[in-house]
């Protein structure tokens, strides 16, 4: 049997609408631009990405959890910086009007749009914030703007969450939430929209002490993209020169992913020094020292941020597990999505081979006791190789099949997704049988 990977992103773009994980937003409308929505399995794999996120960050006792609001305080933009230096290069093509970010074009060739040659404009910063208005009166001190990253929500809460959990030195806060960019060049489907999630992790240390926890949270990052499946020989580190360091960063460095569309950024880990309390503290005018009581010293923790974007983590996982096995062949040909089974949106599908009110009653049964534990399809519709087609393409890692046996012998089949193997497993025993396969 030959395996091939996913060559072209509309390959995955069309499962995606097909089979319910990703449909364009406002499709009916004609869509909007780079502007997405999770479908009932994106959504179910999303959450389980999530909760995998959670898990591995919260459930120790140096982080705990928040959950910040998007607007915040005008004022918040302007210590973090966001206002001056969130913006990104801006090159117009004078012909056809396009617009695009001078880092990502070779401005010495033609418009990519028109093909113009000598068209573009001379660059200028434009801020990626979106602004809006709070409250009923249109006036200038009402301007907020929706988050661009979810951290600030952490840096303002910092002495809240210390105090409060009694929280020692070192220790992290973790958020996962949604946020806004007004990207100048969205697309490549997921993985530059306008509109995002973040799971983000500040960790709060000693002055001086941020270069070893840089290289601890290095370690368990890249550890969770290869615990929920990527294979570890499409990632690869990419160090930031000095020329490339965001304003409020002394040390970063991203997780790349090979996607077909070449290597990229899906995580960054960033030491942003005590930048963000320091210019917190300056602007709100109140002190966010923490207090060393054993070391009897008082200072503005260092911060280590580890900043994975969930939906681009959920593209790169969906790239990776998309697999042709038999290319070409068009008898043997399959499609199937090897998700790891942690992050698998269904677990289980229930089918029952024929549509007999004999076989629903059983089966049924089977699906209530199964989906009290697993997140199940059920599905009586189309022939059963059509049906574990469609299983095999929503990466279901074990199907369970009725069939007239199994008035008999009180046993089901179940077929392994990756092997494709058959096995008989009696009813009684098929709790503990998934219970035993489905571990993670
Ligand atoms: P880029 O250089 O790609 O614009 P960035 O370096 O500004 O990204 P960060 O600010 O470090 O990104 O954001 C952390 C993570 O958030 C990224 O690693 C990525 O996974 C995700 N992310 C950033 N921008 C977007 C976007 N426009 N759409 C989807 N995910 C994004």
């Amino acid at each position: 049997m030959s395996e091939s990977n996913l060559k072209n992103m509309n390959d995955l773009v069309s499962l995606s609408k097909r089979r319910g994980f990703i449909f364009q937003s406002s499709e009916i409308y004609g869509g909007i631009g780079s502007c997405w929505d999770y479908g009932p399995l994106g959504v179910e794999l999303k959450n389980n990405i999530k909760e995998s996120w959670w898990k591995t960050m919260t459930y120790r006792d140096d982080i705990v959890g928040l959950d910040a609001s998007i607007l915040m305080h005008p004022s918040v933009w302007k210590a973090s910086g966001h206002v001056d230096e969130f913006t990104d290069p801006l090159i117009d093509c004078k012909k056809c009007k396009m617009r695009f970010r001078e880092d990502k074009v070779d401005t010495a060739k033609p418009c990519p749009n028109c093909g113009e040659r000598d068209s573009f404009t001379e660059s200028r910063e434009f801020n990626l914030m979106f602004k809006t208005k709070m409250g009923p009166v249109e006036d200038a001190s009402a301007d907020v703007y929706l988050r661009p990253e979810t951290a600030q929500g952490i840096f303002v809460n910092f002495l809240n969450v210390q105090s409060t959990m009694r929280k020692k030195i070192p220790f992290g806060i973790a958020q996962i939430g949604k946020v806004f960019r007004n990207e100048i060049t969205p697309g490549n489907f997921i993985f530059r929209t306008r509109e995002f999630e973040q799971m983000e992790m500040q960790f709060f240390v000693a002055p001086d002490t941020q270069k070893d926890f840089f290289e601890k949270w290095k370690e368990i990052r890249w550890n969770w993209h290869v615990g929920n499946g990527l294979r570890e020989s499409r990632m690869k580190w990419h160090d930031h020169p000095g020329t490339e360091l965001a304003h409020y960063a002394d040390i970063a460095v991203d997780v790349y992913y090979e996607f077909p569309i070449g290597w990229d950024e899906i995580e960054g880990i960033h030491s942003r020094t005590d930048f963000d309390l320091g210019r917190h503290q300056k602007f709100s005018g109140k002190k966010l020292e923490y207090v060393d009581q054993a070391a009897g010293k008082k200072y503005i923790p260092y911060v280590v941020e580890t900043s994975a974007g969930c939906d681009r983590s959920l593209l790169a996982l969906m790239c990776d597990a998309y697999r042709i096995e038999n290319e070409g062949d068009k008898k043997n040909e399959r499609v199937v999505m090897k998700f790891n089974y942690k992050i698998a949106p269904i677990k289980v599908a229930i089918l029952p081979l024929m549509k007999k009110p004999e076989l629903d009653n059983v089966a049924r049964k089977i699906l209530n006791d199964i989906q009290k534990n697993y997140k199940t399809e059920y599905d009586v519709a189309g022939s059963i190789g059509k049906r574990y087609r469609r299983q095999d393409e929503i990466g279901t890692p074990f199907c369970v099949t009725i069939d007239y046996d199994t008035l008999e012998d009180k046993s089901v089949t179940v077929r392994n997704r990756d092997t494709m193997e058959q096995e008989r497993i009696s009813i009684d025993r098929l709790d503990q049988y998934l219970k035993d396969k489905l571990q993670f």
